[in-house]
């Protein structure tokens, strides 16, 4: 339930409301939008009287949320969530730009692409550590140590980082050196790991399931912000469908459905989604086009050598040509690199 306190309520009376509300059971946060505190109250409320809340003093008004994902629905916080990572404000008029190797490989590795996405425009870069990989003997990332040399690479550069988390017990490891953490496509439903980060301090990139509906993606993103972080940056990075030319279909459909129902920002991976390095720049245009608050791109300065994912990796001048392109295009909807 939404429910909608008097304007000028006070502290003392808004905290007595939502006390009360624990009382009976429920969960509750709490947004404020245009000086009016929101409060959501989720989880089992079939024992509480709403008649006699919506009495309640200080309370204006009582109403039901008719979806399922109740703290990530714009019922619930009707304005855009802002995330402030470095230098970037994700969600915001600035586009937020994530690019670097899909694998953290070695110190040279990372320090050249750390240098040319830099330059490009990037403002976060990315790279594995911990990759789950298809099969068993595909390299499996540098752990902790590729952790160490991507924090160092970034720092150089004046870069965030994101990086995948994909063990629930290694999240405060991760968190220690990424300032986002990604959860990937395989592990979009693994509720425990949604738990975890959902406890953590830092923002988190929640990547659509392979096979996911958007109602379950949202779900996901609910799991995460019901255990406490309200962090959540949606990643579309492609579906499975009869299309086998690709490796995934981008759903650009995705963004405009997402921005409608949910107030989280929404970044598309243009890289996983088409899996064909000429195929990845016009994506990403047409994303930023559709809407999206930024992209997601594997960038590798020796694709041809690259232990993962080579063949969907830009080579530096093309990420710095498409950033180019995709600052005229921000332009034109009023936004920004
Ligand atoms: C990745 O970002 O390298 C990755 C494995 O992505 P996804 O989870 O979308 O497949
Ligand atoms: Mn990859």
């Amino acid at each position: 339930m939404l429910v909608l306190l008097k304007r000028g309520t006070g502290e003392p009376v808004a905290g007595d409301i939502a006390s009360r509300l624990r009382m009976s059971g429920l969960s509750v946060y709490r947004t404020d939008h245009e000086g009016q505190v929101r409060l959501g109250a989720v989880g089992d409320g079939a024992a509480v009287d709403w008649d006699t809340v919506r009495g309640w003093p200080g309370v204006e008004e009582v109403r039901k949320i008719a979806v399922p994902f109740k703290l990530v629905s714009r019922t619930f916080q009707p304005h855009d969530t802002v995330i402030s990572v470095g230098r970037c404000a994700i969600g915001s008029a600035q586009l937020a730009l994530m690019a670097g190797p899909c694998s953290v490989e070695g110190e040279e590795q990372v320090f050249t692409i750390a240098e040319a996405v830099a330059r490009a425009g990037a403002t976060v870069m990315r790279g594995g550590a911990y990759k789950p990989r298809t099969s068993p003997y595909s390299f499996q990332g540098l752990g902790e140590e590729g952790l160490k040399l991507l924090r160092r690479a970034a720092d150089a550069h004046g870069l965030a980082v994101v990086s995948e988390v994909m063990d629930p017990q290694l999240v405060p490891l991760v968190a220690r050196y990424a300032d986002i953490l990604q959860v990937g496509a395989r592990n979009m439903q693994n509720f425990s790991l949604l738990r975890e980060v959902g406890r953590a301090t830092k923002p988190v990139l929640l990547k659509r399931g392979l096979a996911a509906t958007i109602e379950e993606w949202l779900m996901s993103a609910e799991h995460v912000i019901s255990h406490g972080n309200a962090q959540v940056i949606l990643c579309e990075r492609g579906i499975r469908t009869f299309e086998t030319y690709t490796r995934n279909t981008l759903d650009l459909n995705a963004i405009p459905v997402v921005k409608e129902l949910s107030h989280l920002p929404v970044i598309v991976d243009p890289s996983h989604g088409t899996g064909i390095r000429g195929m990845v720049a016009p994506m990403a245009r047409a994303a930023i086009a559709a809407g999206a608050d930024g992209l997601i791109i594997e960038v590798h300065h020796d694709p041809d050598h690259a232990l993962s994912d080579g063949p969907q990796s830009l080579y530096p001048a093309q990420y710095h040509e498409l950033v180019g392109q995709i600052r005229t295009i921000a332009e034109v909807l009023g936004r920004r690199v």
